[in-house]
């Protein structure tokens, strides 16, 4: 099922960087890569929408990031921080609490 982000966007916004956060933990992530990891889970995520979203989770601290490469073929790689990963610690528990509820009725 595709789900159309502009249509629910404040909706789904956490999901969406609670999703980022968990593999900004597991490795260094790029904009266009997270575009295509969330449209193979059923988003459609623009850059105009993802982009101001990395930019949030990084100024927040929940993300830190690099420039790889120069000129036309740079790329800023997010990973991260350690408040990022306690952040996603709880948000774990959060939603676990959450698909309980919304999914298997407890
Ligand atoms: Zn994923």
């Amino acid at each position: 099922m595709a789900i159309d982000e502009s249509e629910h966007q404040d909706l789904l916004a956490g999901l969406i960087r609670l999703h980022i956060l968990h593999h900004a933990v597991e490795d260094e992530l790029y904009g266009h890569w997270m575009i295509e990891e969330l449209a193979r889970h059923g988003y459609r995520v623009s850059p105009g929408t993802l982009y101001p979203m990395l930019h949030v989770l990084e100024r927040k601290g929940y993300l830190e990031s690099r420039t790889e490469g120069a000129g036309r073929r740079a790329r800023r790689l997010y990973r991260a921080t350690e408040k990022g990963r306690d952040a996603l610690e709880v948000a774990r528990l959060k939603v676990r609490e959450l698909f309980g509820e919304l999914i298997e009725g407890r």
